[in-house]
């Protein structure tokens, strides 16, 4: 009874802190919130601008075209905290805006976080999320929550694989027994491939471009694997040598070209985590595959070139930019059950 009246004062919320978009779910309401995570700031006393509130759209509209005294970063940019106290300004704004009242209670709250986290890292999530007004803390692996959301039996003895491609990380973890068995990160995913197109503007076309428009052409056109109809776009940059404002037409095959490298990285990050597995693990994937998600997996034929390339059936999840958020609310919605398995640091019982 208590509990339900605190849960109604007070809900406990799911948290995918992501180092290009926040989620937050509130228990029983699902996805309440789905934000960039990025902060403006004032860039001498770098105090987060309009009274805290310059977070999340707000911000990233402001990203690469901030005037002087103004700046918009992204607190987590590796899929790491970079800058503490702007995650937590981040946190706190979100944890806010997600919650109705509650008051003075503080919601007990689960956050994902990237397997390859130190435990320096970890504690930093721990106490931003803390400052920020979290009550009981738990941190899931993103993985993990990826699997859950995706809806892979995670908790047979049968194995499942994992590869979640978001902004600043791609995490790779083969799971059974509702834990990671053998995981993987690299600090190769979206941001990556659009510096990858940045740079190949200017090799190829002499043309500068911003990294936000290196997404746009990237969304737009972007494919790993070619498409039965190849495409164009138009793009605006720099001359190079010029100096002067160029347009250029770029094809999909040119852009396929330019996301070479960052695809190849995460291709060998997937065989080298295949490559550790014991054999009668990697015997299950031939017919579980990879569940491919996070942003990234929203790349054109990103799916059949795994499959080329690993030999085993790859497939992206659905929705796969909230498959992690899902999965940390399910948790969240189970946690009694998923408790014990997850890191609940040295804070108050
Ligand atoms: P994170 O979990 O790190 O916050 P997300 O899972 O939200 O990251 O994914 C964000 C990344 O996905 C960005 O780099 C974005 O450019 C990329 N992305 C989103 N949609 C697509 C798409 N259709 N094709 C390719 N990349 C995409
Ligand atoms: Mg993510």
């Amino acid at each position: 009874m208590l509990n339900r009246l605190r849960q109604w004062l007070c809900p406990d919320l799911a948290i995918d802190l992501g180092t290009a978009n926040t989620l937050v779910s509130v228990q029983g309401r699902g996805i309440v919130l789905n934000e960039p995570s990025v902060v403006a700031l004032e860039k001498g006393s770098r105090r987060v601008l309009g009274k805290g509130t310059a977070v999340g759209k707000l911000a990233r509209q402001m990203l690469g075209r901030t005037p002087d005294g103004i700046t918009a970063v992204r607190p987590l940019k590796d899929g790491v905290i970079t800058d503490f106290e702007l995650c937590e300004a981040m946190l706190r704004y979100f944890i806010r805006k997600a919650r109705r009242q509650g008051g003075g209670l503080r919601p007990r709250v689960v956050i994902a976080v990237p397997g390859g986290i130190t435990p320096v890292e970890r504690r930093a999530v721990f106490n931003s999320a803390e400052r920020a007004g979290a009550g009981r803390i738990y941190l899931i692996d993103e993985a993990k929550a990826a699997g859950i959301g995706s809806g892979l039996p995670i908790s047979e003895p049968i194995a499942s694989m994992i590869c979640d491609i978001g902004g600043g990380t791609t995490e790779v973890a083969i799971l059974s027994l509702a834990d990671v068995v053998v995981g993987r990160s690299v600090r190769v995913a979206g941001d990556e491939m659009d510096e990858a197109i940045v740079e190949y503007f200017k090799q190829h076309f002499s043309l500068r471009i911003g990294t936000q428009t290196a997404e746009r052409i990237k969304l737009e056109i972007g494919s790993a694997y070619p498409l039965t109809q190849e495409l164009t776009s138009e793009i605006n940059g720099l001359d190079t040598i010029s100096g002067v404002p160029r347009k250029a037409v770029v094809t999909s095959e040119e852009l396929r070209e330019a996301l070479h490298d960052p695809l190849a990285a995460i291709l060998s990050c997937i065989k080298s985590v295949i490559e550790q597995c014991k054999p009668e693990l990697v015997a299950d994937l031939a017919d579980t595959g990879i569940v491919l998600t996070g942003g990234g997996a929203l790349l054109r034929g990103l799916d059949l070139l795994l499959t080329e390339q690993l030999g085993i059936p790859v497939r992206v999840a659905d929705e796969p930019l909230t498959t992690v958020a899902r999965g940390t609310a399910i948790c969240l919605e189970h946690l009694a059950r998923w408790r014990d398995s997850l890191d609940a640091g040295d804070g108050p019982a």
